[in-house]
């Protein structure tokens, strides 16, 4: 039973992440499992302060809808975009990216994942503390 559920929280934080793919401590609720068309899942993460996920590729895409917190998104060779609530940021198919927390807050979004034969993301190496700590941002 998760305890540590927000009174305030839009959905409930559901089950901890896997910590192959996410550096600190991240909470998955899975809204909409894929459907018979097979084409997207829905689902609400809370990152917990200082928590992001690995650097990372959609085969399709991706749709971030911020509800809570602070925190940024940035591809690979770019600047890091500061996100809050109310943010949506279009994730196009293929780019090397990651999201997460700010240090000192936690951060949630929804995410909207496309499918495909080749799966709905293709983890790669953590996101490391000289890169998230010396982030610069646009
Ligand atoms: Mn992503």
């Amino acid at each position: 039973m998760n305890t540590q559920n927000d009174q305030n929280a839009i959905f409930s934080k559901g089950e901890k992440v896997s910590a192959d793919y996410f550096t600190g401590t991240a909470w998955l609720k899975i809204l909409v499992p894929k459907d018979e068309t097979g084409t997207y899942a829905v689902g609400n993460v809370v990152f917990e302060p200082g928590c992001r996920n690995n650097w990372h590729k959609h085969p399709a895409g991706q749709i971030l809808l911020i509800t809570d917190g602070k925190g940024y998104y940035q591809e690979k060779g770019k600047t890091a975009r500061a996100l809050a609530k109310g943010d949506v940021v279009v994730i196009p198919s293929h780019v090397e990216h990651w999201h997460g927390a700010r240090p000192e807050g936690s951060f949630t979004h929804v995410v909207i994942t496309n499918i495909t034969a080749q799966g709905a993301v293709e983890w790669l190496a953590p996101v490391t503390d000289e890169e998230y700590y010396n982030l610069k941002i646009e």
